[in-house]
């Protein structure tokens, strides 16, 4: 049983941009805030501190040209026609049905677009900067900006505004289940500090902001599979986001909403002890399997666009591995510093049979899936800085682009493996932050942002999971600081 109690208008459940920007937002509107925390004050701050946080925007006023067409196209499964007739009404007339479906709510991501360009202004004023980010990716189609020392600098920049506004954080503790009052209004929650303490921490509003279940491993092979094994977090961070926060409002009958069998996914250097050693360099070179063989079209398009749906076919391969093979000519390629972030070198051999032999491969296979490759290689123009339609012919696959022979050693390997960045399932909410039950209704008292709001489906659209925070998480704040003062 719970032996201590803490009394606030306004409980957060962790300290990642969404969880502090509804902190700071709850204070701003005269809420007493507490913020519950798994972690120690130095490790606070889950994927948003090792997050480079790049910003689907223009720039701090205008949204991404494909913003909301984008989130729209990945909104979930086969949908009913009927019901997204329905979902074209006004939300107040919308069934139960709708209210409650797991898909993307339109007005959703209409508010985060039209909120966006705010949050950023709101951001500024506590002191942090936003720029464009010139070379996001060896090939980009959609542009972003990044604010100034990235995920950390917004966790280091809002801890610190609410602290010294008075916020209360207990770090080092978990928020394990929801309180509720006879009327169900979730009114606070249970959490576990250090030495198993038990505690109730109660106040008119609950603020889930505790991430995905990435650090999960039950979670994770309940709802990813057994292949979810040989994913690796893409930080450190992830593995304080085990799911409590998504779990405890299922159990008081939280609609699910986001894709639960799916996460983003994105390439990484499984030899890497950095944050983030992203792999974008396949483009110029081709992939294999352990057996030896390609399986993917390694030039699809943009790599800003497509490098999730080639991860996907990587983690798909045989122990979730592929390798990814270039020749001496990868070092003409102008922009290799942004794609490749690991720290390790390749794995390089002046033959491709003495290459074979160091990454354990079959030699005479590996040579034959490259004599093929280059045999379907055409003449054309080349451009590593732009989609070229330099295209194979006759194979399958194929390489659409940046399609060159390898032939000129030494010969380079790099391994690549499916990091996994969050999940994607989560939980409904409404334009407000609301939860919302599977009956459709809200569920007074309760609001869920960052990865825990569940809004991603089949391809992430890249660069909005911070911004969705922010938005959702200073919404969320000023709604239950709201709903204290009414009480
Ligand atoms: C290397 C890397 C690069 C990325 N790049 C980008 C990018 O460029 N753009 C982008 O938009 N996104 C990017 N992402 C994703 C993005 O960083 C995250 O999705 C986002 O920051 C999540 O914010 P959050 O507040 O929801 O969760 P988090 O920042 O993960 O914070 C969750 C907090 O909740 C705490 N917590 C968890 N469970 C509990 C519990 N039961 N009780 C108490 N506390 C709990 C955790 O300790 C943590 O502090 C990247 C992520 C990584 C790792």
């Amino acid at each position: 049983m719970a032996n201590t109690e803490h009394n606030f208008d306004v409980v957060v459940i962790g300290s990642g941009v969404a969880g502090l920007s509804a902190a700071v937002s709850a204070q701003e509107h005269g809420a007493r805030v507490c913020i519950v925390e798994r972690a120690t004050a130095e490790e606070a701050g889950g994927n948003t501190r090792w997050t480079g946080s790049y910003i689907r925007m223009k720039s701090v006023d205008e949204v991404s040209d494909d913003f909301e067409d984008h989130l729209i196209a990945n909104g979930g499964g086969y949908l009913e026609p009927t019901l997204m007739a329905e979902a074209a009404r006004d939300p107040a007339q919308w069934p139960p049905t709708l209210r409650a479906l797991s898909f993307v709510d339109p007005n959703v991501v209409a508010r985060l677009a039209n909120d966006s360009p705010g949050t950023l202004k709101w951001l500024c004023g506590y002191g942090l900067q936003f720029f464009p980010l010139e070379v996001p990716f060896p090939t980009a189609a959609q542009p972003r900006i990044v604010p100034s020392g990235g995920g950390l600098a917004i966790v280091e920049t809002l801890s610190k505004k609410f602290l010294e506004k008075g916020g209360t954080v207990l770090y080092e503790t978990k928020a394990e289940s929801l309180i509720q009052n006879d009327e169900g209004a979730v009114c606070g929650v249970n959490a576990i500090g250090r030495g198993n303490k038990r505690m109730q921490v109660r106040g008119h509003g609950v603020v889930i902001a505790s991430g995905g279940f990435q650090g999960n491993a039950e979670m994770m092979t309940r709802y990813i599979g057994p292949r979810a094994l040989n994913l690796r977090g893409m930080s450190l961070g992830c593995h304080f986001n085990k799911g409590e926060g998504i779990q405890m409002a299922l159990d008081i009958g939280a609609a699910p909403c986001g894709d639960f069998g799916s996460f983003h996914a994105s390439p990484m250097d499984p030899r890497s002890n950095r944050a983030g050693p992203s792999m974008y360099m396949y483009p110029y070179g081709i992939l294999v399997n352990k057996e030896g063989q390609r399986f993917v079209d390694e030039g699809p398009g943009e790599t800003d666009e497509t490098y999730e749906r080639v991860t996907r076919r990587i983690f798909a391969q045989t122990d979730g591995l592929a390798y990814c093979i270039l020749d001496a000519k990868f070092a003409d390629v102008p922009n290799k510093q942004s794609a490749i972030k690991t720290e390790q070198p390749p794995i390089e051999a002046p033959t491709l049979r003495e290459l074979a032999a160091k990454l354990e491969l079959q030699a005479d296979i590996l040579e034959k899936t490259i004599a093929d490759y280059n045999a379907a290689c055409v003449a054309g123009t080349y451009d590593p800085r732009r989609v070229d339609g330099l295209s194979t012919r006759g194979i399958t696959p194929p390489k659409s682009n940046w399609a060159r022979p390898l032939d000129q050693g030494p010969f380079l390997a790099y391994p690549i493996i499916s990091s996994i960045v969050f999940t994607f399932g989560g939980l409904k909410t409404d334009t407000t932050a609301r939860v919302i039950n599977t009956q459709g209704d809200a569920i007074p008292g309760l609001y869920a942002a960052g990865e825990v709001q569940g809004l991603y489906y089949h391809n992430y659209t890249g660069a909005t999971s911070v911004l969705k925070g922010a938005v959702f998480g200073r919404i969320a704040g000023q709604d239950a600081a709201e709903l204290a003062k009414a009480d």
